[in-house]
């Protein structure tokens, strides 16, 4: 099965995207996650991508798309299918990719949208907390780790996104509703959409996207 999980910054794509992958034995593609690795690494993509994500800003189509490419060619495990998070983000990315996974077995299945109130976000994504090491989410105010700021599953000190601040959300939203809502409503023509409330406790929301994709 290949899906993708889609929704506004702080809707839970990456909590979810975990349990999922792990649920269903999916390769897990983070653009977000892969653009944050190239920057920390200081390489010729990082270099290109760095001035767009730390406004909140997205990457141009051609560089996102040429990454996802390269990513989809080396990819040698194939598992059950892929789950890509935060991809695509534009109708130019959703086109691109057809053409990309035209004829193979990469075509997307089924698309999560993750619906979460844009008054809801702000206290997500101002509290989120990630571990470096391990990947682990936290939220200060709805889901804190036991000892504050570190992370309970490997002891590291958590960090916080150079994103995660309330002036680069206000363009992240913006960018969202501007341009990645409109793959959505792409996406719904093709009947393949299963819609997410996102904005209840975390089991309830668990229960939902099982149901989603068992079906
Ligand atoms: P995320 O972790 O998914 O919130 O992504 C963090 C940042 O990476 C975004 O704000 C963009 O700057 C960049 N990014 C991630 N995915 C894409 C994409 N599909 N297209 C353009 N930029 C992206």
């Amino acid at each position: 099965m290949n899906i993708f999980i889609m929704g506004a910054p702080g809707s839970g794509k990456g909590t979810f995207s975990s349990r999922i992958k792990d649920e269903f034995n999916l390769n897990h593609i983070s653009t977000g996650d892969i653009f944050r690795a190239n920057i920390a690494n200081d390489t010729p993509l990082g270099q290109q991508a760095k001035a767009y994500t730390e406004k909140g800003l997205l990457v141009p189509d051609e560089i996102t798309n040429k990454m996802v490419a390269d990513y989809l060619a080396n990819l040698t495990d194939k598992k059950n299918g892929y789950l890509l998070d935060g991809y695509p983000r534009t109708l130019d990315q959703a086109k691109a990719f057809e053409q990309m996974t035209k004829g193979t077995d990469l075509a997307v299945d089924v698309v999560v949208a993750m619906d979460v109130p844009f008054d809801v976000l702000t206290k997500r994504i101002t509290g989120r907390r990630t571990c470096k090491k391990c990947g682990a989410i936290y939220n200060i105010y709805t889901t804190p780790p036991q000892t504050e700021e570190i992370c309970d599953v490997c002891g590291e000190p958590l960090s916080q996104r150079k994103d995660d601040n309330e002036e680069s959300l206000k363009v992240r939203l913006d960018e969202y509703a501007k341009n990645t809502e409109p793959v959505i409503a792409y996406y719904e023509e093709k009947g393949i959409v299963k819609h997410i409330n996102a904005d209840r406790g975390i089991d309830e929301i668990w229960s939902s996207i099982q149901e989603a994709l068992k079906n």
